[in-house]
């Protein structure tokens, strides 16, 4: 059993911008030259979430809105009361979401479905440059 750590950064707009980093964690993959076992993709921080969707235009509008929905922006917070940052929402939507994902891999390969990609969804109230990392478990 071996572990292989990798990191690679994405640039986000914030506001739920969700980003499609499947081929950067592929790549990841790919470099620790591991056959079989699980990736976790895991982002530092409380403001943002990784998960997976079908990464196409209706769902990039859907999934924002149920946010918007379920947690409301302009909602009273008391984070934003603690710190002044605005960023109440963006806290309690990354906590729904949680900061990994774990996929497991055979013969070098992510058992992913079709339309399922990785993504990274940015709840931040600005824009942000985002550190993976992917820690890959396996032999
Ligand atoms: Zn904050």
């Amino acid at each position: 059993m071996s572990v292989v750590t990798k990191t690679f950064s994405v640039k986000t707009r914030g506001d739920t911008d969700i980003v499609d980093i499947t081929s950067q964690v592929a790549n990841a993959l790919k470099e620790a030259e591991l056959s079989n076992g699980t990736v976790t993709v895991f982002i530092p921080g409380s403001t943002a979430g990784i998960t997976t969707t079908e990464y196409e235009p209706g769902l990039l509008k859907d999934l924002p809105e149920f946010y918007e929905k379920i947690i409301p922006r302009g909602a009273d917070y008391q984070h934003n009361l603690t710190w002044g940052d605005g960023n109440g929402h963006s806290h309690v939507r990354a906590a729904l979401v949680k900061s990994f994902f774990t996929i497991p891999f055979v013969s070098g390969k992510m058992i992913l479905g079709t339309w399922q990609q990785i993504i990274l969804i940015d709840f931040d109230n600005r824009r942000r440059q985002r550190e993976i990392v992917v820690q890959i478990m396996g032999e």
